[in-house]
């Protein structure tokens, strides 16, 4: 039995604590905390309904290494299990070093003022962590996450070799509302209105934000338009699998949300460069955020389903093989399991089951490590018996 602290009470964070609570062989003892302890008391009086369990609530700033080391000394986790904000990676990471604790996140570091979805931050604690002989497991979600772990079973167990990978992203789901992001805003906004970026060959190639698009026909969603967006699994990916020739993300988008994204940005409002505003600087974006729904208030309602998947071409046997790696998720049957829409389900699920491996010793290695770099064996048969059961489909042609 261990002892785990979850930083974050956004949607992500209710289904981490959700689904470490239905799991008290691994998980003993919870500790849930956040900016906002209302927040993680409401999920825990949830946690307590759906699952009889007592899990341990308490505010804390995660921006402040001294508070969240306070924290930590106080509760005495293993682990660290962050799905606060991408903002709050390093100090997190700083505070474990500190306190000798493991750490797992969803989400690479974001310095505020420039959208970059760079791993270079975190990579440079590989060091610290080896020599501390802690384990930092860099995103733990489904992209990247389970994405990456999809790659890796391709790379060791489908496929002899792998030329080009595409990995896509569809919410087929209905919230009813004209305009929400299905996670954080700011993050999401920023995800898709900077350039788009692939690999081919070794070298990155960048195209105009939304320039570029195919339709795809998504496992029991239906065949929808995906633009090619930046993702930031590409960049370790392209260092995991040997022989890689090219590799894209596409995200799908309905009409009338890229309607209004276009809108809000040529009127400024998903900008991250702060303005002053009657006296007081504001940062369009945050003030964004705060007329938009909250992502976890969208779930009661949300219909529909998400299929996400990794479309990998190569060769087994000296003969082309193309296989599709992918789960689809029903935003209302995850409301019923844990009170969450299925975009935060499949990011909380991946980072229970990651928390898991490294607990129990099944990836467990000193440094900073992607999912990628472990056996995906042990982490997809968990993946399938905490609620996301995968597939894989063979292609023709
Ligand atoms: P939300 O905005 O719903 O929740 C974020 C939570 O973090 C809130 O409870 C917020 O507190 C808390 N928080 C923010 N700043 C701090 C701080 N300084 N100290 C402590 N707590 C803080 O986001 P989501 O739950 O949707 O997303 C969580 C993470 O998961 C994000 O990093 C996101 O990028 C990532 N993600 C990853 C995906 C993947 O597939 N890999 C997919 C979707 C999301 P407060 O309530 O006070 O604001």
């Amino acid at each position: 039995m261990h002892k785990v602290l979850i930083i974050g009470a956004g949607g992500v964070g209710g289904v981490v604590a959700h689904k470490c609570a239905k799991n008290p062989d691994v998980f003993g003892e919870i500790l849930l905390a956040s900016r906002t302890k209302s927040r993680c008391d409401a999920i825990a009086a949830s946690v307590k309904e759906l699952t009889g369990r007592d899990i341990a609530t308490a505010a804390v700033d995660a921006d402040d290494v001294p508070q969240t080391v306070a924290l930590i000394k106080e509760f005495g986790p293993e682990l660290v299990i962050n799905v606060a904000l991408p903002y709050q990676d390093l100090t997190i990471m700083d505070a474990c070093l500190e306190t000798g604790v493991h750490y797992m996140d969803t989400a690479n570091y974001e310095p505020r003022d420039e959208a970059k979805f760079e791993y270079k931050w975190q990579w440079a604690y590989r060091e610290r962590f080896e020599k501390a002989g802690l384990m930092a497991l860099m995103g733990s979600g489904f992209d990247p996450g389970v994405t990456n772990v999809f790659c890796a079973h391709a790379r060791d167990k489908l496929l002899d070799s792998i030329e080009t990978i595409d990995i896509l992203d569809c919410n087929g789901g209905e919230h009813g509302h004209a305009f929400a992001t299905n996670f954080n805003p700011e993050i999401n906004i920023r995800e898709i209105t900077q350039k788009g970026k692939y690999w081919e060959r070794g070298e990155w190639k960048e195209i105009e934000a939304m320039s570029q698009s195919m339709d795809f026909d998504f496992p029991e969603v239906g065949v929808r338009k995906a633009y090619l967006l930046y993702h930031e699994e590409l960049e370790s990916l392209v260092q995991h699998i040997p022989g890689l020739q090219r590799i894209r993300f596409w995200m799908t988008f309905g009409e009338s949300y890229i309607k209004h994204l276009e809108v809000l940005q040529n009127v400024g409002m998903t900008s991250i460069e702060p303005i002053q505003f009657q006296g007081r600087e504001v940062i369009p974006i945050e003030f964004l955020k705060a007329l938009l729904p909250d992502p976890a208030s969208l779930a009661a309602n949300y219909t529909g389903k998400t299929s996400i998947g990794c479309l990998v071409k190569g060769k087994k046997d000296g003969a082309d093989k193309t296989v599709f790696v992918y789960n689809t998720c029903d935003h209302a049957e995850t409301y019923k399991e844990v009170r969450a829409q299925a975009v935060s389900y499949t990011t909380g699920v991946p980072a229970t089951v990651g928390a898991e491996m490294m607990l129990t010793g099944q990836w467990m290695r000193p440094g900073v490590w992607h999912m990628e770099q472990f056996d995906s064996a042990p982490f997809l048969k968990r993946l399938g018996e905490s609620g996301l059961p995968w597939h894989v489909r063979e292609i023709e042609g």
